[in-house]
């Protein structure tokens, strides 16, 4: 039919055009690996991604390629959010803090054509042995000395190009980028995310329900880029043409509190773990937040003791969101609807315990081990499942099994729904547990722990730590006249698996609670741990 819409395709390449044009002088602030604060506009990132497109081309990617990244919050990495995905490669965020063994399987599962690596990463790929081009994201006079046998310089590359490029009319439901989940069972898994799951998903997140962006704000993700595209900030700042704000490797409380000071941040996002280290910091230091207006706390449970202090003692409103890797992250957010403007700051604190509502886009269901849906009293509670436009149809290479025939994706988590639609996750299903924002996976550390003679059955569960959120307890049952040690099941660890997913303590009982299949009911375990005093 003719005379309907234009029919434009929804392109990440569109995001950095609208910002160049409209709010060519609205600046991207870093703070570099090298040391110096770096800022540019908008103009000048797509001038740069335009460049970087070249250059992509000139080293042989092309539509479809694999371009892995190894870096922190910056423009360089962000210049690669654009400029990679907007030449029609896949722009694939490596998460630094996986073992270097997840790594290599990741670069190898993923197919990475050529990675992009911060100075700080170079010893990471010589460790694991990488034979691929490297490009080191510096300018010459930062170049390292390196053993790997191919490298160039990001600068330099960028230099014998010129930015007189239009971005490829791509088809919007091509893949743009790619995070792997450690969140699941077993081998870490790839998401990938498309133009248009992407565009739709920045568009949503900006809306005043969700996190309520606007060309008044700064915006700094103190989420790492390589979690979930920083929970599409980058994207979604951009899109709103706010000043961003990339704190680059360090997210302590005083580098943070100096960049929100300076840059004059009004909203910022981040795990608890991060914020409890900017409150530990202002209180030790008689400090306060003046500009900033906006806290999105996610990636683990809002404690609500963070969202009084944030208010009552800072004046910063909690978002308290929840997400997952699968959902390019943004599933819930907590803001209060028409009808709780009366409610008291004691109510708004008891709400915002929730994990939130999703917004049109997202859609939600509890269901019991049966299937069968369950009711929205908030009180009913089984596995959550989702489905939307930037929800995650299966994994690359069609691994695990996650989706039902209706096409609904198992979240893993355990939640509840009231009547008014708001979601509080209860437990969690998977095996997985999470320490300041990373995945640790039980599987893994119990099959190390029953490959000890001493032991006759192992768990491992999450128990709650007042920094991490949640550390590791191994839980063993001893082999009839074994007599192993704590510390000699923990020295079973070293070499094996990275440090912090060591357990911080081993509980050992008389038997582990089964289902009548024989299935550890790890829920059990957590009860009965909930109150486990791990040593400082
Ligand atoms: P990731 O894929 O690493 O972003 O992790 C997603 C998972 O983190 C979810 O499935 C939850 O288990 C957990 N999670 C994320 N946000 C929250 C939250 N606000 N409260 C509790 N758990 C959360």
């Amino acid at each position: 039919m003719r005379g309907i819409m234009m029919d434009q395709p929804l392109l990440i390449s569109s995001v950095l055009e609208y910002a160049a044009k409209y709010h060519g002088t609205t600046e991207i602030v870093s703070q570099t690996v090298e040391g110096p604060v770096h800022r540019y506009g908008y103009a000048e990132a797509q001038a740069r991604a335009k460049k970087l497109a070249r250059a992509l081309a000139a080293l042989g990617i092309g539509e479809g390629d694999r371009v892995g990244t190894l870096a922190w919050n910056g423009f360089r990495h962000y210049e690669l959010y654009y400029g990679v995905s907007g030449m029609g490669a896949v722009c694939h965020m490596i998460n630094p803090r996986l073992f270097p063994g997840q790594i290599s399987y990741i670069v190898d599962h993923a197919g990475d054509s050529l990675i992009f690596a911060d100075t700080t990463f170079v010893p990471l790929l010589e460790e694991i042995g990488t034979a691929g081009v490297v490009v080191v994201m510096t300018d010459e006079d930062h170049m390292p000395d390196t053993s790997l046998p191919c490298v160039h310089c990001y600068e330099a590359l960028l230099a014998s190009q010129d930015d007189d490029y239009e971005w490829p009319r791509l088809d919007e439901n091509a893949a743009s980028s790619m995070c792997y989940s450690s969140g699941t069972t077993g081998n870490p898994k790839g998401v990938l995310y498309s133009h248009r799951s992407t565009v739709l998903h920045a568009w949503a997140s900006a809306v005043p329900d969700m996190l309520g962006l606007s060309a008044k704000d700064s915006v700094m993700p103190a989420v790492p880029m390589f979690h979930v595209n920083a929970w599409g900030l980058p994207y979604a700042a951009t899109m709103v043409g706010a000043k961003l704000v990339l704190p680059g490797a360090r997210m302590d409380g005083e580098s943070l509190h100096r960049l929100i000071e300076n840059e004059r941040v009004t909203l910022s996002a981040g795990v608890p773990t991060v914020w409890l280290g900017l409150l530990d910091y202002m209180e030790r230091t008689d400090k306060t937040v003046e500009s900033l207006e906006r806290c999105v706390i996610g990636g683990s449970a809002t404690p609500r003791a963070m969202s009084v202090e944030m208010e009552e003692k800072h004046g910063v409103r909690v978002l308290h969101a929840w997400g997952m890797t699968e959902m390019s992250p943004l599933g819930t957010v907590n803001t209060a609807k028409h009808g709780m403007e009366d409610e008291t700051s004691e109510q708004r604190y008891d709400r915002q315990v929730k994990q939130g509502r999703p917004c049109y886009g997202v859609d939600m269901e509890i269901v019991d081990d049966e299937g069968r849906k369950l009711p929205w009293d908030g009180q009913a509670f089984g596995e959550l499942k989702v489905r939307g436009y930037w929800v995650c149809e299966g994994y690359y290479g069609g691994e695990g099994d996650s989706h039902d025939a209706e096409g609904w994706f198992s979240t893993g988590d355990v939640s509840t729904i009231d009547a008014d639609g708001y979601m509080q996750v209860t437990d969690r299903s998977k095996d997985v547990i999470k320490s300041g924002g990373e995945w640790i996976s039980s599987i893994d550390l119990e099959n190390i722990a029953v490959g000890h003679p001493g032991v006759f059955e192992a768990a491992v569960i999450g128990v709650r730590h007042p920094k991490w959120d949640e550390r590791p307890l191994l839980v063993v049952v001893r082999n009839e006249g074994s007599e192993v040690t704590a510390e000699e099941l923990l020295s079973c660890y070293e070499g094996k698996v990275a440090s912090w997913w060591i357990p911080d303590d081993v509980a050992f009982v008389d038997e582990l609670p089964h289902t009548a299949t024989g299935k550890l009911l790890k829920m059990e375990l957590r009860e009965k741990f909930a109150d486990y005093e791990l040593p400082s």
